[in-house]
């Protein structure tokens, strides 16, 4: 069985395939981004529909088969922008349509979790995902994925984004205050440390950095907030390992790609005797391969969706999904 995924929900656009041996045939994608300011959700489904055509036709090259041997599209149900999801879901439709293919739409943190799973040894994670809009701890218990702990207001990536836009560093910000942060003297600025039993919360420290910017250098501020941030999220990752008594630690989402976290996290299991698991960046980041590989598994179930009852779920929790 082969499976085209469609990711649109947010920057990225991305169409993977993947065969139900796990192998993943193609990722390509296209990513928005920026000089200066940030993502304005119009202009970014403007560069989703400009991309769609060469980033298809790239995957359905690299996996060395034709549109006809597909036999299941997976498409990104959400959560995400609105506007950027109908894109892909709309392209999906077509395709499945077209193609006379079965279409099933899935969760993209649910997508983050299972390719790691796939792609790793790693069998029943403590997952970490830390993206642009996404910051959950999750993990499989009693049936369900379940949160364990997540931000109460904004997604760490976005958080690190927000700080670089007012910084003036572009968009995406993540990897260049991991830049920055390595030239950093090393001199910790005291930021706000804020953890409320297993959440988080980056609005405050957000607030802070932005005060600071005229008082500090660029560079120390970018190591204080990955210390800071990392720090929290870590410390609440931690709680849930214990709590479940799970040995195994999953990164995931775009600030996965975060050497500075991924040390960190290597740190904390190698201290409580759990394994760290961490994917290449082009899986952590936002990708269709793992969109591709959930529909496969949706489609082993028969989980199909009827065409005309396909729908965005741009609110969709993790913790609603049925397994
Ligand atoms: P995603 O939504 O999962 O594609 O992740 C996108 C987010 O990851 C953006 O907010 C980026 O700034 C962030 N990101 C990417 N690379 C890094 C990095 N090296 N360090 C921190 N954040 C990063
Ligand atoms: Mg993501």
């Amino acid at each position: 069985m082969i499976s085209l995924g469609i990711e649109s929900t947010a920057h990225t656009f991305g169409v993977g395939i993947a065969d139900q041996k796990g192998r993943i045939l193609a990722n390509r994608k296209s990513v928005y981004a920026t000089k200066h300011g940030g993502m304005i959700p119009a202009k970014v489904s403007e560069h989703h529909l400009e991309s769609f055509e060469g980033v298809l036709s790239d995957a359905v090259n690299d996996a060395g088969i034709s549109l006809a041997d597909v036999d299941v599209i997976a498409y990104s149900k959400g959560p995400g922008i609105g506007h950027t999801l109908r894109i892909g879901s709309a392209l999906a439709r077509s395709l499945s349509l077209l193609l006379k293919k079965p279409i099933v739409g899935v969760n993209h943190c649910i997508a983050h979790l299972e390719i790691g799973r796939a792609l790793t040894p790693c069998k029943d994670p403590v997952f970490l995902y830390v993206s642009g809009a996404n910051t959950q701890i999750i993990a499989f218990e009693e049936a369900r994925y379940r949160i364990f702990g997540e931000t109460l207001d904004i997604g760490v990536g976005n958080f690190i984004d927000a700080f670089a836009r007012e910084a003036g560093l572009g968009f995406p910000g993540g990897p260049e205050v991991e830049k920055l942060a390595k030239k950093s003297s090393g001199k910790y600025v005291e930021l706000p440390y804020v953890v409320k039993g297993m959440d988080f919360s980056f609005g405050g420290i957000l607030t802070q950095l932005k005060k600071m910017l005229k008082e500090h250098s660029v560079e120390d501020l970018c190591f204080s907030l990955q210390e800071t941030a990392f720090a929290m999220l870590l410390e609440a990752s931690e709680r849930a390992m214990a709590h479940t008594g799970k040995k195994e630690l999953l990164l995931g989402g775009g600030v996965a790609c975060n050497k500075r976290l991924q040390e960190m996290s290597k740190a904390m299991c190698f201290e409580r005797g759990a394994k760290c698991f961490i994917l290449e960046n082009q899986f952590n980041a936002d990708n269709g391969a793992m969109i591709a590989w959930l529909g496969l598994l949706e489609a082993r179930k028969r989980n199909f969706e009827k065409i005309d009852k396909t729908s965005i779920l741009p609110y969709w929790r993790t913790d609603e999904v049925q397994p």
